[in-house]
C-alpha cells in the first residue's frame, strides 16, 4: 500500500489555520511545529499495538460548528482524515494508515438529555460508554449496549462500527436502538437527523447509513438511543460443559425456560479460561477443568421469580447432565467476578505477544468447528507449541453464542507471515463456504479491507462504493480503509 499523492501534505500554514479555530490550546496536538502540548503516540497506534499511523496532529473539536469548519477546511484542502473515539477498535479503523490527520471526538462529551418517560437518551458522540450507562444507572436505565472496552470507548464509536457486545441477545442491535444522528459530512454540511421518535417512516433512513460505516462517509457528533428500564433483578450462572453439543442443549434449554429474563449467552472455551487463570492468578470459578464454559445472565424484575425460575434450569441441566458443573452469583461483586472470566479474555490474550483475531458469524451447529480445523492447519504446519520456537501459543475460541458469533483468537509470541499464509485466505474460505459472515461485530478497517468479496457480492460492493462517492467524493474520509 502506498500514501496516494493526490492528499495534501500537512504544513505549518495548516496547522495554523486548525489552531486559530479550536477554542482551547489542548484541543490542537501538533507535531509539526514541534510545540506538542501532549503527546501523539497514543492516537497513532490501536488497542492491539498492531497498526501505527504516523499523523503530526490530532484535533479534538469541542462542538459540530468547530468540526464542521475542519473538515470543510480538510475537503477543500485535500488533507485526509481519520475519525476516532475511544481508539479499542480491533480492526485497524480508528489510526491513520499513513499521515492523515486525525479527529478524536473526546471533547464532545455531555449528555444533551434523558426522558425518563420514554427512556430516550440523547448524547454527544464522545460520551464514553461507561459513563453513559452509569448517568442512566441512576435513573433507573440501562445502555442497551455492553462491552469489554466500555470504560474506554465512546458511544460515538459504538455506533460508528456498529458494535454488537454482551446484551445483544436482549437489547437488540443498534440498528434498532439507534433513533437519531447528528454527523458531519466531508464538505462540513451538518446532517441533524437526531430524531427522538420510536417510529418514523418517512423516506429512506439515511441514519442507517452512518451505523457500521467506519467513520468512511461523515462523523458522528451525536445519537439519540432507546435505553430499557434497568432490571432489579440480575443473576449470573457460571458453568462448565464436556461438549460444544452440550452447549448447544444449554443454550435451547435457557432460552425455553428463561426466556423473558434471559439477557447473555456466552461462550468460553477452556482454553481462554485457562489463559485467564494463568495471567490474572485469580482461582477458576468451578473446581474441575472442562473443555466449554458458559456464562448465562438474566434480568428481570422479580428478584425471588427469577432465582426460582434459574435455580430450576441448574437444577434441569445438571439432573440431565447437559451441564457438569456450575455456580451461581446473585450480588454485585460475585456477579461482576463471573463476568471477568469472560470480559478478560481480550485482554489476556495478548500477555505473550500479538493477537491474530477473527470475528465471524456462522451458523451455530458448526459455530465451534472452525477452532478446531484452525488448530489442526497450525499444529500440521508444526507452528502451535510450547517455548520460543513456536509462533503460535494456542488457538482458542469464545464468543456471543446467542448471537451466533464466535471470536476465533491466535495468541502468538510474534506475528508471523508462516502463521498469517495458513490462516489467510483459509479462515474467510471457510466461513464463506458455509454463508457465514467475516465481520460479525468489530468491522472491517484496515485488517480485512482485502476479504470484504467473501461476504459481500459484487453488485453489493459496487451500491456501497457508489454511496462513498456521494457522500465523499473527494475521499478524505478514512482513506485506505474497507473501501
Ligand atoms: P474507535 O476504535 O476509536 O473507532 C472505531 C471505528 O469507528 C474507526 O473506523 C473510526 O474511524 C470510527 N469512528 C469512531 N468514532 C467515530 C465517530 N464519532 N464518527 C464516525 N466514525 C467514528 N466490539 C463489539 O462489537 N463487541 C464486543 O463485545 C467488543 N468487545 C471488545 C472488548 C475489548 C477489550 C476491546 C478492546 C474491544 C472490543 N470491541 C467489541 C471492539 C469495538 O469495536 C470497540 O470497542 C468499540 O465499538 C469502538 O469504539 P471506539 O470509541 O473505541 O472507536
Amino acid at each position: 500500500l502506498k500514501r496516494d499523492p493526490k492528499y495534501a501534505q500537512l504544513t505549518e500554514e495548516h496547522v495554523k489555520y486548525f489552531k486559530e479555530l479550536l477554542s482551547s490550546e489542548s484541543a490542537c496536538i501538533d507535531g509539526v511545529t514541534k510545540d506538542a502540548s501532549e503527546d501523539i503516540e497514543p492516537f497513532n497506534s490501536d488497542w492491539m499495538r498492531k497498526f501505527r499511523g504516523h499523523t503530526q496532529l490530532v484535533l479534538k473539536p469541542s462542538n459540530k460548528e468547530e468540526l464542521s469548519k475542519i473538515l470543510k477546511y480538510c475537503n477543500d484542502n485535500m488533507i485526509a482524515v481519520v475519525p476516532q473515539g475511544g481508539n479499542s477498535g480491533l480492526v485497524g479503523g480508528s489510526v491513520p494508515v499513513f499521515d492523515e490527520i486525525v479527529i478524536n471526538l473526546q471533547k464532545m462529551n455531555k449528555i444533551r438529555s434523558f426522558d425518563e418517560v420514554s427512556g430516550i437518551l440523547v448524547a454527544d458522540a464522545g460520551v464514553i460508554l461507561e459513563n453513559a450507562d452509569n448517568y442512566l444507572a441512576e435513573r433507573n436505565h440501562i445502555f442497551p449496549l455492553d462491552l469489554g472496552a466500555k470504560g474506554s470507548c465512546q458511544i460515538g464509536g459504538n455506533v460508528a462500527t456498529n458494535a454488537g457486545g454482551l446484551r445483544l441477545l436482549r437489547y437488540g442491535s443498534l440498528h434498532g436502538n439507534v433513533l437519531g444522528i447528528e454527523a458531519v459530512l466531508p464538505d462540513g454540511t451538518i446532517v441533524n437527523d437526531l430524531c427522538t421518535l420510536r417510529k418514523n417512516n418517512t423516506g429512506y433512513d439515511l441514519k442507517q447509513l452512518f451505523i457500521g460505516a467506519e467513520g468512511t462517509i461523515g462523523i458522528i457528533t451525536a445519537v439519540s438511543i432507546q435505553c430499557a428500564a434497568r432490571s432489579q433483578a440480575v443473576n449470573v450462572a457460571y458453568f462448565g460443559l464436556e461438549s460444544f453439543e452440550k452447549v448447544q442443549e444449554a443454550y435451547r434449554t435457557a432460552k425455553g425456560q428463561l426466556a423473558e429474563i434471559l439477557s447473555a449467552f456466552e461462550l468460553m472455551d477452556g482454553r481462554t479460561q485457562k489463559l485467564v487463570n494463568k495471567v490474572t492468578g485469580k482461582k477458576m470459578p468451578l473446581e474441575g477443568e472442562y473443555p466449554f464454559y458458559c456464562l448465562v445472565e438474566t434480568s428481570g424484575s422479580n428478584t425471588d421469580h427469577d432465582a426460582e425460575k434459574l435455580q430450576a434450569f441448574l437444577e434441569h441441566v445438571m439432573e440431565t447432565e447437559i451441564v457438569l458443573d456450575g455456580t451461581l452469583a446473585d450480588n454485585q461483586t460475585q456477579i461482576q467476578e463471573l463476568w471477568s472470566w469472560r470480559e478478560g479474555i481480550t485482554e489476556v490474550l495478548g500477555h505473550e505477544g500479538g493477537v491474530y483475531k477473527y470475528d465471524l458469524s456462522i451458523p451455530i451447529s458448526e459455530l465451534y468447528d472452525i477452532v478446531n480445523d484452525t488448530r489442526d492447519r497450525l499444529t500440521e504446519a508444526g507452528l502451535v507449541g510450547d517455548g520460543p520456537d513456536y509462533p503460535v501459543v494456542d488457538v482458542v475460541g469464545y464468543g456471543h453464542m446467542g448471537d451466533a458469533n464466535l471470536h476465533l483468537n491466535i495468541p502468538t509470541r510474534r506475528f508471523d507471515k508462516a502463521v498469517e499464509k495458513k490462516l489467510e485466505p483459509f479462515v474467510y474460505e471457510w466461513v464463506q463456504k458455509r454463508n457465514g459472515s467475516i465481520s460479525a461485530e468489530h468491522g472491517l478497517g484496515v485488517t480485512k479491507k482485502p476479504y470484504v468479496s467473501y461476504s459481500k457480492n459484487e453488485t453489493m460492493m459496487k451500491l456501497m462504493k457508489q454511496i462513498k462517492d456521494l457522500y465523499d467524493p473527494k475521499g478524505i474520509m478514512n482513506p485506505y480503509k474497507y473501501i
